[in-house]
């Protein structure tokens, strides 16, 4: 017998996860709708899919992210990665927050078994996305736009492709 039943019960397990968080987020994501006051902004389009998202926070002098919105429309992934993103920066530096992205990265590059699993339960759930490669730009985007409003880039759309 070749098969392996305490690891594939956890990518089962995973795979449910990574549906109910995408499905529960989609329906009623966190933090959307306009940011009064944003110091920061950036619009994120992914024409493959046709998800246009626009991100808005609001960092303070001490350069932390104190308030985290989306607007836009999108597909259920690319709405789920947003809510999910904006809750997961909040209170975090700037560099905390393109540090989160680094290690969320390496999770959809690389697998759960990284050493990335010190990252939030719906992060996790979130890299799910990586057993359809072809929706990992809808699962990324919101971050892009994330560092797209955070670096000093003249507050460019910024694009997947
Ligand atoms: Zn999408």
């Amino acid at each position: 017998m070749t098969a392996t039943p305490l690891n594939s019960a956890r990518q089962v397990d995973h795979h449910a996860l990574y549906r109910a968080l995408v499905l529960e987020h989609a329906r009623s994501p966190r933090n959307f709708g306009l940011l009064e006051n944003a110091s920061h902004r950036a619009e994120g389009i992914n024409p493959l899919c046709g998800d246009k998202l626009e991100l808005a926070f609001r960092i303070d002098d001490l350069g932390r992210i104190v308030d985290a919105t989306f607007e836009g429309t999108g597909c259920a992934i690319s709405v789920a990665s947003a809510s999910i993103l904006t809750e997961a920066v909040a209170g975090l530096s700037v560099a905390e927050a393109h540090a989160l992205f680094t290690h969320f990265q390496a999770l959809l590059d690389d697998g759960p078994d990284t050493g990335a699993s010190d990252l939030a339960e719906p992060l996790l759930a979130l890299a799910g996305v990586r057993q359809f490669p072809s929706r990992i730009k809808c699962a990324t985007l919101a971050w892009h736009a994330m560092l797209g409003a955070t670096e000093d880039t003249g507050n460019a759309p910024v694009t997947t492709e």
